[in-house]
C-alpha cells in the first residue's frame, strides 16, 4: 500500500509531503486501509513504528471543520505522549486547520476549560484529567465519532484502566474505536471485547 492508493484528501496529502512521510510504515500499511473503512481495530505495535500517523491520518481526514464539538477523543497514558500526539495531529491536519487540544494534569484546569470553549476538533488527554473535564461538564463528548486508546498496556500498568473504562462508557456507541498496545494482556482483551464492534486484530 502507498499513500496514493488510499482515499486521503489533498489537504492531508500535502501535509504528509511536507512532513516527508513518503511511504507508509508497516503499521500504517496495515492500519490505514481498514481505518478508512471505519472498522474497529486492535493493533499490537511498538512506539516508534509510526502508529500515531496510523490513527492521526484517518482522524484528521474525517474531521468536519465546521463542527464545534470534539469529534475525536484520544487517550494516552502520559502527558508527554498527549502533547506529542496533539502536535502530530496538528501537523497532519495543518492545511485543514484541524484544532487539537491536550488535556493532562499539572496544568491549570481553567486554561484547558477556556481552550475547550473554543472550537475543538480533537481532544488528546490522560484519563484522570479527561474524566475531570467530563465530571465538571467542560468536555462534551456527544459528537465524538473516533475513540483511540493509545498504549493501552501502559494504561493498565499505571492503574488507569478503570478510568479508561469509565470514559469509554461516556462516548456515544455509534463510533469507531481503535486500541494500540505493545502487548495484549487479558484485561485489555476483555475491554476490547466489551466495548468494540467485532474488532479486527492487527499484529506488526
Ligand atoms: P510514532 O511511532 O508514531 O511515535 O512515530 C515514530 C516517528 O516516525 C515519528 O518521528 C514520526 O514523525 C515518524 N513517521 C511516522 N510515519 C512516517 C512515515 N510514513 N515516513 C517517515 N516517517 C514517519
Amino acid at each position: 500500500t502507498r499513500f496514493t492508493d488510499l482515499p486521503i484528501s489533498d489537504d492531508i496529502r500535502r501535509a504528509l509531503t511536507i512532513l516527508k512521510y513518503d511511504t507508509p510504515t508497516e503499521v500504517q500499511q496495515k492500519v490505514l486501509p481498514l481505518a478508512f473503512e471505519n472498522l474497529d481495530l486492535v493493533v499490537k505495535s511498538q512506539t516508534g513504528s509510526g502508529k500515531t500517523a496510523a490513527f492521526g491520518i484517518p482522524v484528521a481526514d474525517q474531521i468536519i471543520w465546521e463542527e464545534k464539538k470534539p469529534q475525536a477523543l484520544i487517550l494516552t497514558p502520559t502527558r508527554e505522549l498527549a502533547v506529542q500526539v496533539r502536535e502530530d495531529i496538528t501537523n497532519i491536519g495543518r492545511f485543514k486547520r484541524v484544532k487539537a487540544v491536550a488535556l493532562y494534569g499539572k496544568e491549570p484546569f481553567s486554561k484547558q476549560r477556556d481552550e475547550l470553549k473554543q472550537k475543538t476538533h480533537v481532544v488528546v488527554g490522560t484519563p484522570g484529567r479527561v474524566m475531570d473535564h467530563i465530571d465538571r461538564g467542560t468536555l462534551d463528548l456527544e459528537m465524538v465519532k473516533y475513540l483511540i486508546i493509545d498504549e493501552a498496556d501502559e494504561m493498565l500498568n499505571r492503574g488507569f484502566i478503570d478510568e479508561v473504562e469509565a470514559i469509554i462508557k461516556q462516548v456515544p456507541s455509534d463510533r469507531v474505536t481503535m486500541v494500540f498496545s505493545a502487548t495484549l494482556p487479558q484485561d485489555i482483551e476483555s475491554l476490547c471485547h466489551a466495548y468494540m464492534q467485532d474488532p479486527t486484530y492487527i499484529e506488526i
